[in-house]
């Protein structure tokens, strides 16, 4: 296997060059024309793309009147249900920052195929809307931006998950990096499991959760709207993540090795103890309902679902959905990939309605 640079699509036009044909496509370390779209070999792709604009949505669209007048009111929240609002902000509000940062300068560059790069920038400009939809949140609440932004360098359970995501990002942005050999590939492959898998995959969901358990009660609607809208997009970066990692495994299987299956595991597993610890750190008393050994459960159920899918055996054999309103809502129903089923439910617009089934 060479490692040559992969083709990044800025090399220049020649005349006369020969055809692109399905054939020639790949995911990674494509050798032909990366700036032809069609013919198409990933109609999955390119069906979550058009997904993707068809579930366009601006934070400024959702009215946070309620929200202002509960913040402000002095008995409007119990201190516990301010710090899961601040905590989760603080986590979020740079989260989909990196996961930007890591799209748009590790990943991109190394996915050479022109289906999944229109995707890839879809996803890139959503996860900007998203840090909008924080900003937004934390600017209507006049929370201390400073105190916020800052925290995934001074808040341990924020700051652990960042740290955690950090060096597969950075191995992957160096420009002296490229794909080709095994060991090369499967540093790409790492990094798109980081990502999709455990930062997108497993590090949203409690404070997602919590979040839109705050909605359910009526407390903090505008916020929770923000979130429902940010967790439809966020199912559908994770699904297309695992329809990428899985036909990188079908094109490359050499890179599947028991090794690095265990590799990926321990990954799963560090992701499932940083994400319990910020359950625990974000509620450290029961609250809602809620409290951090449901969260365990959750996780543990969250994670075994990531395994299935990228093919791996469950890490927590017999863990249970404690909160099966979540996966009625927003997992289950929206996280279906090619590999399973095809998607069947999107909206047509950008009107939100999930219905109220509990
Ligand atoms: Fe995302």
């Amino acid at each position: 296997m060479t490692t040559d640079v992969t083709k990044t699509g800025l090399e220049s036009a020649v005349m006369g060059q020969e055809r692109i044909t399905v054939d020639k496509k790949s995911i990674i370390n494509c050798r032909s024309d990366v700036n032809q779209l069609c013919p198409m070999r990933y109609d999955w792709a390119w069906k979550k793309y058009l997904d993707g604009c068809a579930n366009h949505w601006m934070p400024q669209e959702i009215s946070m009147a309620s929200d202002i007048d509960l913040w402000k009111d002095p008995n409007g929240l119990t201190e516990d249900e301010r710090t899961i609002i601040k905590r989760n902000l603080g986590f979020f509000s740079t989260a989909d920052s990196l996961v930007a940062n890591n799209l748009v300068l590790a990943v991109y560059r190394h996915i050479t195929n022109p289906e999944c790069r229109q995707y890839l920038l879809r996803q890139a400009f959503e996860e900007a809307i998203h840090t909008h939809a924080y900003q937004y949140v934390i600017e209507s609440l006049e929370l201390d931006h400073a105190e916020v932004f800052n925290m995934y360098h001074e808040l341990p359970c924020v700051a652990n998950k960042a740290m955690w995501a950090m060096p597969f990002s950075q191995s992957l942005a160096d420009p002296d990096f490229s794909t080709g050999s095994t060991a090369d590939n499967q540093r790409l492959l790492r990094d798109l499991i980081a990502f999709y898998v455990v930062f997108e995959g497993i590090f949203f969901y409690v404070g997602f959760t919590q979040i839109l358990s705050m909605g359910r009660r009526n407390k903090m609607v505008g916020t929770s709207e923000q979130f429902q809208y940010i967790l439809r997009d966020e199912s559908m970066h994770l699904n297309f993540g695992i329809d990428v990692i899985n036909q990188i495994k079908i094109e490359n299987p050499e890179l599947w090795t028991q090794s690095f299956q265990e590799e990926v595991i321990n990954m799963i597993k560090e992701g499932v103890e940083l994400e319990y610890q910020y359950a625990v750190d974000t509620m450290p008393r029961g609250i809602l309902g809620l409290n951090s050994e449901m969260f365990k459960e959750y996780i543990h159920f969250i994670a075994n679902r990531r395994c299935t899918q990228i093919g791996l055996n469950e890490i927590y054999p017999g863990a249970q959905n404690p909160f099966p309103w979540m996966s009625e809502m927003l997992d289950l129903r929206k996280e279906k990939n090619f590999f399973e089923t095809r998607v069947t439910e999107y909206q047509t617009g950008g009107a939100l309605d999930w219905g109220d089934d509990e």
